[in-house]
């Protein structure tokens, strides 16, 4: 690492000197966002120098790991409307209309354009697309590919993006600081790790697609790699981050792993049972019961994730959970859809349960149990994908555009990832046909050195009193207490406070490591400086909004608010201070907020006066 100017080890090459990588667009982010933004930006500019760059191999992101499908409107039952209404009402209207107008719209053409790259989506008997139930849909949309629709998804992307000789890949470089100059984006430095070399990608445009920050709490469905690294640059460089109390469970993660067992298995008919053998959600206005095996769409186990998972909280405190040696869990069944159905279509879920946990769904009902799975909040964007800093667009988990709103619907976010992803492109594309402004050069190397400046500083510390694994323990034991699927007032100021001092206390972090290759201890403080970045963010903005709406659920302020906070909470860096809340307007189109409702009445729907006409 050119972090030292004296030899550190046999690798160290001794230079103090910043390379610099000279692109027309670096993309930050390899997952289906990423490569879907850098496909657009090669496919229409041919000429174009892109760098692709990602802190792990392309296909080891965390897109590969999703497991139940794509949403997107196809067969003729359905209709744009429906997924309009169903993805609104799903957020509990805290989307942006006309973001959701233009995502679905885009949608059926992204999946389509997957199937023309190659994508082997699963198909009915007569050889159309097939498709099938998900929570807080009232038709079937979701497009799969048996339960790894991710992984063909992402490799489905990836192997297109080798056809474009103009996408030059940094696989294994980990971003580390956005440079900023004169308010425009001018690039990022990056360490390829496997030297510890310290490069600068001058980019006249940048694409952060840098994917979530689950693993700021312990028990996640999320890959080692979510730690909000593109969140914490962007919002370190003045953009803020938009809706970060609304944090989803899903409530089928495996207890002892948090492995998740896809929203499908209840696609395809599975049932959720507590201690009891009661199909308790329809205690929770999701009923009436339905029979077992033939889901009715929006009710019961395929009502939305976070009413699901409320069921679950609800449900443990009258001690109706089963106790496990794994913890308090439900019972998930899906024996009664037998072991071919299971084999053809969750081959996964079952290859996961029976190796994780040993237990075979063919013959028993599964444990599970409510885990951290996906941020609807992240970067805040206009529906383009811009960013206010000129020169830097997002997209996929790490934005917020806002089309999830309050609560994601399952599925939305693998086709948000193809439509935002291509739409950061033409947005970056018409940035740089609008001629970037000339840039003061020794400014922003000057910036560039400034990143290097602060590496060295963290590399070079000696007599730290704190570790990164102590400091990290403590601030996922606190998000779990208090940033979980209920908050409270008291809960969440003990938990901002407690991320203060976490923060100050980050500042004594001491590398044991002070070798130059592959060094792990230093990406992981890296990781960790973002997760307390995103984890006050989403603290601060959960204390601040006094109401609750989707996944956001104070139990001293009980009901949704929409005079006061039918808002965006946009949270603002202050360097060594908590963020300040600030809040924008909600797109409200053709949807007025309504009631949501997923007893399957006949007529319910999401009353309002928007779907009724
Ligand atoms: C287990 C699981 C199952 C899911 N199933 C579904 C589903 O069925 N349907 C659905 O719609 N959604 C699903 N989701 C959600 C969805 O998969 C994710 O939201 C989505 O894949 C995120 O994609 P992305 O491109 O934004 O980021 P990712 O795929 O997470 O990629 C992020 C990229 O950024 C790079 N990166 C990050 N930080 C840095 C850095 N500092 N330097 C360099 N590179 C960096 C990483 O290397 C990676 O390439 C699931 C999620 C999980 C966890």
């Amino acid at each position: 690492m050119d972090l030292r100017p004296v030899v550190l080890g046999r690798h160290n090459r001794g230079t103090d000197r910043l390379e610099t990588i000279t692109i027309d667009v670096a993309v930050l982010g390899a997952g289906g966002a990423g490569i879907r933004a850098a496909i657009a930006l090669a496919e229409t500019r041919p000429k174009l120098k892109i760098a692709l760059v990602s802190k792990v191999y392309p296909m080891r992101s965390h897109t590969c790991a999703a497991e139940g499908g794509a949403a997107g409107v196809i067969k003729s039952d359905d209709s744009m409307d429906h997924h309009f209404h169903d993805t609104v009402g799903g957020g509990d209207w805290l989307s942006d209309q006309d973001a959701v107008d233009y995502f679905i719209r885009e949608a059926p053409l992204e999946l389509l354009q997957l199937e023309h790259w190659g994508c082997p989506w699963s198909r009915e008997a007569n050889g159309s697309v097939a498709v099938r139930p998900f929570g807080g849909m009232k038709k079937q949309r979701t497009w799969f590919a048996a339960d790894k629709s991710g992984f063909h998804i992402l490799h489905t992307l990836f192997q297109t993006s080798l056809k474009f000789p103009s996408i030059q890949r940094f696989d294994e470089y980990y971003v580390t600081d956005l440079v900023v100059e004169d308010g425009h984006c001018r690039g990022f430095t990056a360490i390829e790790m496997r030297s510890g070399q310290m490069r600068f990608f001058r980019a006249n445009a940048v694409i952060i697609a840098s994917g979530g920050a689950g693993r700021m709490f312990p028990f996640t469905t999320n890959g080692a790699i979510k730690t909000g690294d593109g969140m914490a640059l962007a919002y370190r460089a003045g953009v803020a981050l938009k809706d970060m109390e609304f944090v989803q469970y899903h409530p089928t993660g495996l207890p002892n792993t948090g492995t998740l067992l896809t929203e499908a298995c209840r696609g395809e008919g599975g049932i959720l049972v507590n201690k009891n053998g009661r199909r308790f959600l329809q205690d929770y206005g999701m009923g009436p019961e339905t029979p077992v095996g033939q889901p009715v769409l929006k009710t019961m186990e395929l009502g939305p994730r976070d009413r699901v998972s409320q069921a679950f909280w609800h449900e443990q405190k009258k001690g109706n959970m089963v106790p496990t040696r794994w913890g308090d869990c439900m019972m998930l069944d899906l024996r009664h859809l037998g072991e071919k159905k299971i084999n053809e279509r969750l081959p996964l879920v079952r290859d996961m349960a029976t190796s994780y946990l040993g237990v075979d769904p063919v013959t028993d009902p599964v444990p599970v149990r409510p885990v951290v799975h996906y941020m609807m909040g992240g970067i805040d964007t206009d529906i383009k994908a811009a960013t206010s800093l000129k020169g830097l667009y997002a997209a996929g988990e790490c934005a917020c555009v806002s089309i999830n709103g309050a609560n994601r619907l399952g599925s939305n976010s693998l086709t948000e990832l193809l439509v935002f992803g291509r739409r950061a492109a033409l947005s970056a594309l018409e940035h740089l046909d609008r001629g970037a402004s000339a840039a003061n050069e020794a400014a922003v190397n000057a910036g560039a050195n400034a990143a290097q400046a602060r590496l060295r500083e963290l590399f070079n510390r000696t007599g730290g009193t704190e570790t990164i694994a102590g400091v990290r323990k403590e601030m996922m034991a606190t998000m779990e207490e208090h940033a979980g699927i209920y908050r409270s007032g008291e809960g969440l100021e003990n938990a901002c406070a407690t991320l203060s001092a976490l923060r100050r206390r980050y500042a004594g972090i001491e590398l044991h490591d002070k070798t130059n290759v592959y060094n792990t201890d230093l990406l992981q403080a890296l990781e960790l400086g973002a997760m307390l970045d995103c984890a006050e963010a989403v603290t601060v903005s959960a204390l601040e909004r006094r109401e609750s709406r989707g996944a956001h659920q104070r139990l001293d302020f009980t009901a949704r608010d929409d005079q006061k906070y039918l808002r965006h909470s946009l949270a603002r860096y202050r360097g060594g201070q908590p963020p300040e809340i600030g809040y924008s307007d909600v797109v409200i189109t053709r949807s007025p907020p309504g009631v949501r409702d997923y007893s399957g009445e006949k007529n319910a729907g999401d009353k309002n006066a928007g779907e009724q006409k």
